[in-house]
């Protein structure tokens, strides 16, 4: 490599900011002269401008594909993330959605012009009933955390709504970090409860801690460690025979869907990350959808406006006396609602069933081939995603974070690492249901190598990655001292 830096030999291009890139007086176009008087329209905008860099055309465009091609999505290749469902989702729902009657739906326009989106609103929400058994949806949240806020708002209104101010909230330790954080949000303070050496809450752990002063529990089903907590229909009896509700965090859908409706064991309210289960890519920042699903005794809290059908007419009523208000400007984030409506219909009950089954058979299928490589942390049939620890590498001193970077040389994006954290090391990998089994294959041969060179030749694993652009980054410095320039 020497007389190369990273990036500038092959066809892996580097590429400067536009600023270093940019020679005064070169134009990206070309006009005839002008042959009328320069007019000023607008004094306030007179002057020399911002100072950006003039460039050509072709300078631009490849500026832009260059830094398209640095991109890793589910697009380009396998990507295991655990607690996030990165699957692949059918472009033909992104094509519904960019269907001009939706995407260019003005969200002011009167009732009358808008029947077909409230329509699809309306019936993606019975859709939802049916698949969790609960009462009543809002498709309003914008993400996950934003559901769990919503959630336990009107968690808070209900106790409030009889009397009583609550200040305690029950969180597993093997939630999802925005569940204790949601919590203590709406201003209750977290109370942990503990993980069995089976990897899920037990009965008594949540029956010593429940008392009149608890709003609720937050229960992540399946949990961050991938089970299922079994124990649920007792844990929510005992919730609710203490007069406080049960939060179900579905962000896990994917493992259950058409297999448990949440409704039927005991939950009272529970969001869905559509930019997980259904057919939107999570991750990179862009929009979200966070449903929120509730039983009849929360449903009057719901925020406003609800979609209402009134024989062929579909309405938006604000009038609820007692709803915690709006959640959203507008509707919520409605070419997700459009991917999500058309991802259900298009794969029918049956199919999002299937699809369930097949996430839990791909993370099972990766768990019994790797757990004589990698240590299992909980030795159990896991749902959509299993978790392995770091604990066999540890006398090569190889850690998780090396063994992440290390796929990256080998083509693959790493799976989520040192979350969650009731493992130590932990290495939580999903597969998902739409990976192949050559892919699979490939992934868990790709980690047995890793795990053979963390034995031979450790400092393989230790300078990884080697064959990206960029080398392995100081994360501390990263954070701390973030360098923005470029
Ligand atoms: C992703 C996730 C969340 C948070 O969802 P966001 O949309 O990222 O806010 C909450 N709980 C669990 C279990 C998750 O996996």
């Amino acid at each position: 490599m020497s007389g190369y830096s990273q990036g500038e030999s092959g066809l892996i291009l580097n590429e400067p900011l536009l600023w270093e890139k940019g020679k005064k007086g070169r134009c990206g176009f070309s006009l005839p002269a002008c042959d009328v008087d320069e007019v000023c329209f607008d004094e306030a905008l007179a002057g020399d401008g911002p100072d950006f860099p003039d460039l050509s055309e072709v300078e631009v465009v490849r500026h832009y594909t260059r830094l398209s091609t640095w991109n890793f999505g589910v697009d380009t290749g396998m990507y295991p993330l655990g607690s996030c469902t990165m699957k692949y989702n059918p472009k033909v729902n992104e094509r519904q959605a960019g269907l001009t009657g939706f995407a260019d739906a003005h969200p002011l326009l009167p009732e009358a012009r808008t029947q077909g989106a409230l329509k699809l609103m309306y019936d993606l929400e019975q859709f939802l009933k049916e698949l969790t058994g609960m009462a009543a949806v809002t498709l309003q949240p914008a993400a996950g955390a934003h559901g769990e806020l919503t959630g336990i708002l009107m968690m808070y209104a209900y106790h409030k709504k009889r009397g009583e101010i609550r200040t305690k909230m029950l969180v597993p330790d093997t939630a999802h970090g925005t569940n204790p954080a949601s919590g203590a949000l709406c201003g209750y303070t977290p109370v942990p409860v503990p993980v069995s050496e089976e990897g899920i809450m037990r009965v008594e752990d949540v029956r010593e801690r429940m008392d009149e002063e608890t709003a609720g529990i937050m229960v992540t089903n399946p949990n961050t460690l991938g089970l299922f907590e079994k124990n649920i229909r007792d844990i929510c009896a005992i919730v609710h025979e203490k007069g406080g509700l049960v939060y179900g965090d579905g962000a896990n859908l994917n493992a259950v869907m058409g297999y448990v409706k949440m409704g039927e064991i005991g939950v009272d309210v529970m969001h869905f990350n559509l930019h997980k289960t259904f057919s939107t890519p999570h991750g990179g920042g862009g929009p979200g959808s966070g449903p929120v699903a509730v039983n009849d005794i929360l449903a009057p809290f719901l925020p406003v406006p609800r979609v209402e059908k009134e024989r062929d007419r579909y309405r938006l009523v604000t009038t609820y006396p007692d709803s915690i208000g709006r959640m959203m400007t507008f509707y919520g984030h409605f070419g997700i609602l459009v991917r999500a409506y058309s991802y259900i219909l298009s794969m029918g009950g049956e199919g999002l069933k299937e699809a369930s089954a097949h996430a839990v058979l791909n993370a099972n299928y990766i768990k019994e081939r790797l757990k004589d490589t990698f240590h299992l942390a909980y030795d159990q049939t896991c749902m959509h995603e299993c978790v392995f620890s770091d604990a066999n590498q540890e006398e090569f001193g190889v850690t998780t974070l090396d063994i992440a970077k290390r796929l990256i040389d080998y083509g693959f994006h790493p799976p989520t690492i040192y979350f969650p954290l009731v493992v130590h090391g932990a290495l939580m990998i999903e597969p998902t249901e739409t990976e192949t089994k050559e892919d699979i294959d490939h992934f868990i041969n790709t980690l047995k190598v890793i795990a053979r060179e963390a034995k031979e030749s450790p400092e393989l694993l230790k300078n990884a990655p080697i064959r990206s652009k960029v080398r392995r980054l100081d994360e501390t410095a990263a954070a701390r001292k973030p360098c923005l320039s470029g």
